[in-house]
């Protein structure tokens, strides 16, 4: 997915991307945990509520933010 012909500033999308927990550990052993946003697919994934022990329903839809591509055109602050 790089693309090194178009310089064109964007940003990943606030309202998608999924965040990923990075923990690191210091000299100290104390484990920090940092939040990284991850470059989203353009879907809204939701949990809904199931009536059944251990089932998990997860609906998605496409972002209406970036319609689906996960990026904003850009630099963008999130809001
Ligand atoms: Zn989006």
């Amino acid at each position: 997915m790089a693309s090194m012909t178009a310089p064109k500033m964007r940003t990943v999308c606030h309202r998608c991307r999924p965040m990923s927990n990075h923990r690191t550990e210091d000299e100290d052993g104390v484990i920090q945990v940092h939040q990284i946003p991850d470059t989203g697919d353009g879907r809204l994934y939701r949990e809904l509520p199931f009536p059944a022990r251990g089932v998990v329903l997860i609906q998605s839809s496409e972002c209406p933010d970036c319609h689906g591509t996960g990026w904003l055109d850009g630099f963008v602050t999130p809001g």
